[in-house]
């Protein structure tokens, strides 16, 4: 599962310790991420040391401070697009590095991408338009005129893996995906809960009812700011009809857990449910 469990973090006003160990991560247009390309397709940070200079920053760029990945401070900030295609570099869009970084440093990115993009919108009180400045120990803003204190955006979304009680997987399929097919998803809407959510989402995009609904894992997903929350779920008559939400789908259907189709890449949460839903089918 995706985790931080190697990175510590830190939060305004605190600073990396000058000297020591970075990695950098400047981004262009807040969106795509300049890499050191590797072998094979993978890809690095870019590192160096704590210090003025930083690689490809536009003028003026205040780096976020995220905290420390295995004691390297890590610096997220605003790339100079100029720069960095004199430099015949260019930078990468962050849902591509999934698979090509290791996964904390995909994990990392993630939460810095979020990070810079909430430091854009957040510039301004969204209760009076008052400027913000950033309030100590927190990812937040406060309002230098009205004090409402504003924090980042986290949108949860469910994905669920609708299975028949026996050998069978329910999985949609989108315009765009390709001959790629996945899982259901849907979002978490105010004041319903998530098991809720799977269910009225379920009943919406192919008229199923689902019962024995079974938290599974979550993954953050930066774009631009969701969470993923994973859970398996029985349809209580499998042998309906489906009624596909065609303004979400253009395909719904019931696939054998040894007749997969293409799925969503190894590292995305829906791939991990559907792994794991497979391998306990396989044991049975
Ligand atoms: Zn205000």
């Amino acid at each position: 599962m995706n985790s931080l469990e190697r990175f510590v973090r830190a939060y305004p006003p605190a600073a990396p310790q000058a000297g020591s160990a970075a990695y950098y991560l400047p981004f262009v247009d807040g969106r795509d991420l300049v890499t050191v390309p590797g072998e094979a397709g993978s890809a690095s940070l870019l590192s160096g040391v704590v210090a003025n200079a930083l690689p490809f920053a536009e003028a003026g760029a205040v780096p976020l401070y995220l905290g420390d990945l295995d004691g390297v401070a890590c610096l997220a900030y605003r790339a100079d697009e100029t720069a960095v295609a004199e430099a015949d570099r260019s930078g990468t869009p962050v849902r591509n590095l999934f698979g090509v970084l290791p996964e904390a440093e995909y994990t990392l990115v993630g939460y810095a991408l979020h990070l810079i993009n909430w430091g854009e919108i957040s510039r301004f009180c969204p209760k009076c338009g008052g400027a913000t400045e950033d309030t100590p120990n927190a990812w937040a803003k406060t309002c230098t005129a009205c004090g409402y204190c504003a924090y980042p955006v986290v949108s949860p979304a469910v994905l669920m893996l609708v299975h028949d009680g026996g050998r069978r997987l329910l999985l949609s399929h989108k315009a765009g995906w390709g001959d790629r097919w996945s899982i259901l998803a849907g979002f978490v809407e105010p004041g319903e809960t998530m098991e809720g959510c799977v269910a009225r989402e379920t009943q919406e995009e192919v008229g199923l009812r689902v019962t024995d609904i079974v938290y599974h894992g979550s993954q953050p997903w930066p774009y631009p700011h969701q969470l993923m929350i994973g859970f398996t779920a029985r349809a209580t008559d499998p042998d309906m009809r489906l009624t596909v939400d065609e303004s979400e789908l253009d395909g719904a259907k019931w696939f054998d857990a040894d007749a997969l189709p293409q799925l969503p890449g190894k590292l995305s949460l829906s791939r991990q449910l559907i792994d794991a839903w497979v391998d306990g089918v396989e044991r049975k």
